[in-house]
Formats: C-alpha cells, sequence, structure tokens
C-alpha cells in the first residue's frame, strides 16, 4: 500500500487548514450504545469524560473567536453533566450547535426532556441510523436499537423536527454494515425517505453517508474477520483526489475529551495530537486561532476512508 502522505504528493508543504469553521467537541467515551464500527469505541464501561474545566475551556475559546459552529459529539454527549449548559451558553454566544445524538439516549432514565430542549436551543440533530432495516441496525448497534430509533425519530417529528419549514433540522447518518465503500448518497437518502415514510411516517432532512473508518473498534473486528487488509486496498483504489480540498480537517478542529487539540475526531482517537511550530502540543485552556491556523494537518493511511469514492465526513460525502 502507498502511504496516504505520498499518495497527496505536497512536495513537503503539507496538507493545510483553510479555517475553522467548526469547534467539534468530544465530551467524553461514555454511550449507553456500544457500536462495532464505532472509532472513539464508546460503551457503558467507559469513564472518560470531560472536566468542568475544560467545558469552561472550550466556552473561553469559542467565546474569544467568531467560529459560527459548535458539533458536540461523544459517546453519547447528552449523557455528560455539562451538556445542557455547554448548548445554553453556546447558543448565548450566538453560535449554531449540533449534537451528534444516538437516538436511544433520550429513553436513558432522567433524558425524556430531551427533544422538548433540543427544540428550545434550536439544535440541529445528526442522528445515526445505518440502515432503515431493523436487522441491519440491531447487527450493528445491538438489539432493539432499531426500534428505539424509529420510536425517538417518531417523537423529534411530532415536535417538529425534520418537519418542512419548521427551521429544526434533523439529519440523519448511514454508514456501511459491511467492509465496502457507501452508495451514492442522493439514491439512499431518497430510499430512505420513501422507506421511513411509507412505513414509519417518518421525515428527515438530509441523509450523510459515511465511510467505516479502519481504525480502533473497527480495524479489529475487521482483522478478526480477515477483512482488514482488502478493506484497506479498497479504500487506497478508491482513493479520489478530488475529495482532498474537501476532508472535514481543513475547516473544523477537534477537542479531546481531556482538552487536547486535533486535526480531526480520527487523529484524536489515534493520538495523533496537532502540535504548535515547535512541536508542543496545544490545549484548549491556552488555545488561540492563529496557533490552529499555522501547522500542517497531520495525515496517515487512515485518511484513505476520508477520500474514497465520493469522500466522507461528518456531513457525508464531499464530492
Ligand atoms: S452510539 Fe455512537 S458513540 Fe455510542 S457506541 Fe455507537 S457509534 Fe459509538
Ligand atoms: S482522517 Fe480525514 S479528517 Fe482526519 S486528518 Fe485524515 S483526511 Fe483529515
Amino acid at each position: 500500500m502507498q502511504p496516504f502522505a505520498e499518495k497527496l504528493n505536497l512536495n513537503g508543504n503539507g496538507l493545510r487548514r483553510r479555517s475553522v469553521d467548526v469547534l467539534q467537541v468530544n465530551l467524553g467515551r461514555y454511550c449507553n450504545l456500544a457500536c462495532i464500527h464505532c472509532h472513539v469505541e464508546a460503551g457503558p464501561a467507559r469513564t472518560e469524560m470531560m472536566s468542568r474545566n475544560n467545558v469552561d475551556a472550550v466556552l473561553r475559546f469559542l467565546g474569544a473567536t467568531n467560529i459560527p459552529t459548535i458539533d458536540i459529539t461523544g459517546g453519547a454527549p447528552e449523557l455528560h453533566a455539562d451538556f445542557d449548559d455547554l448548548v445554553e451558553s453556546a447558543r448565548r454566544l450566538g453560535r449554531h450547535v449540533m449534537d451528534r445524538c444516538n437516538l436511544t439516549v433520550i429513553f436513558e432514565p432522567g433524558k425524556e426532556y430531551l427533544p422538548e430542549f433540543f427544540r428550545a436551543h434550536q439544535v440541529e440533530l445528526v442522528c445515526s441510523l445505518p440502515c432503515y432495516s431493523m436487522e441491519n441496525v440491531d447487527k450493528q448497534r445491538g438489539k432493539g436499537t432499531f426500534d428505539g430509533s424509529i420510536r425517538a425519530l417518531q417523537l423529534l417529528n411530532e415536535i417538529g423536527y425534520g418537519r418542512p419549514a419548521s427551521g429544526l433540522t434533523l439529519n440523519l447518518v448511514y454508514n456501511p454494515v459491511g467492509p465496502h465503500l457507501p452508495p451514492a448518497q442522493e439514491k439512499l437518502e431518497q430510499d430512505y425517505k420513501r422507506v421511513l415514510r411509507e412505513q414509519f411516517g417518518i421525515e428527515f432532512n438530509q441523509l450523510f453517508c459515511l465511510t467505516n473508518m479502519p481504525i480502533t473498534r473497527y480495524a479489529t473486528h475487521l482483522k478478526l474477520r480477515r477483512e482488514y487488509d482488502a478493506y484497506m486496498e479498497l479504500l487506497e483504489s478508491n482513493f479520489n483526489p478530488g475529495t482532498v480540498d474537501q476532508v472535514m480537517c481543513r475547516n473544523l478542529i477537534s477537542v479531546g475529551w481531556d482538552g487536547w487539540i486535533y486535526d480531526c475526531d480520527f487523529n484524536q482517537i489515534l493520538d495523533l495530537p496537532l502540535a504548535n511550530g515547535g512541536g508542543k502540543r496545544l490545549h484548549i485552556s491556552s488555545l488561540t486561532l492563529e496557533q490552529i491556523l499555522q501547522p500542517a494537518i497531520t495525515v496517515g493511511d487512515h485518511c484513505y476512508a476520508c477520500t474514497a469514492g465520493a469522500g466522507s465526513s461528518c456531513g457525508g460525502t464531499l464530492v
């Protein structure tokens, strides 16, 4: 396999960040689910959570910049004790708030207020639903997850999410169940909309197709099935240079649960930190925008997942 950095052929200049339009904040690894494709290896036994000091540091940094969007992720970020305050504070700063929600979290004890909370704060929801069939969803995310997800989507629709002209955005996320590339996003979105409307009366805004990242839990899953090498070859052989300009690390930074800064969520999990010119790691407690815009983005072979076929990012396909 040709190393990704060579494939980019950047003549030593490295891949550069264009701007920071999104501050992605990982509140921790705790989650009520434990999906096999989960690149952060989240689950009910994980205890790593962002400290209150670091939540405050995130808000200080946000307030000192004009970054328009905060994208909150986890684990299940809504299970963090400071989730509500982070959302409310970011909204007071006038920022757009996105929440990466696994849907079933709203049925966790004490979390039934979440749909109304999301609505009150105009939170954009980005929700995983890897298939419209129960069999595939439960295989990837655990038994009963599909039914819970459908009930959650119906509840969100009832309060306006995903309904035309409501201003309440409900996007869904698809990722392949097997080791292959996602199909064409537009066509799959039409299929999702038709099936979910006909079978469950559900409406949503957009479908984002994501390519599974061959790291951590998903890499282990592939290796156990002897599918890892073939999957990496598939990603490399589908490398699309037209996606490179659009990869999400060019306009996003990621804050880990412990406050360290990364080019993206994947580099965070691989512990490939963002460092200043002197090689010193950057932390949210003392971060400035200038520090982020200087260093080259750290790339590796996992970046083939972002650049294969139509490309992949937190907002779906790239081209
Ligand atoms: S719901 Fe999301 S964060 Fe939780 S285990 Fe599944 S993929 Fe990971
Ligand atoms: S994994 Fe994707 S988003 Fe992260 S550095 Fe590589 S190309 Fe950029």
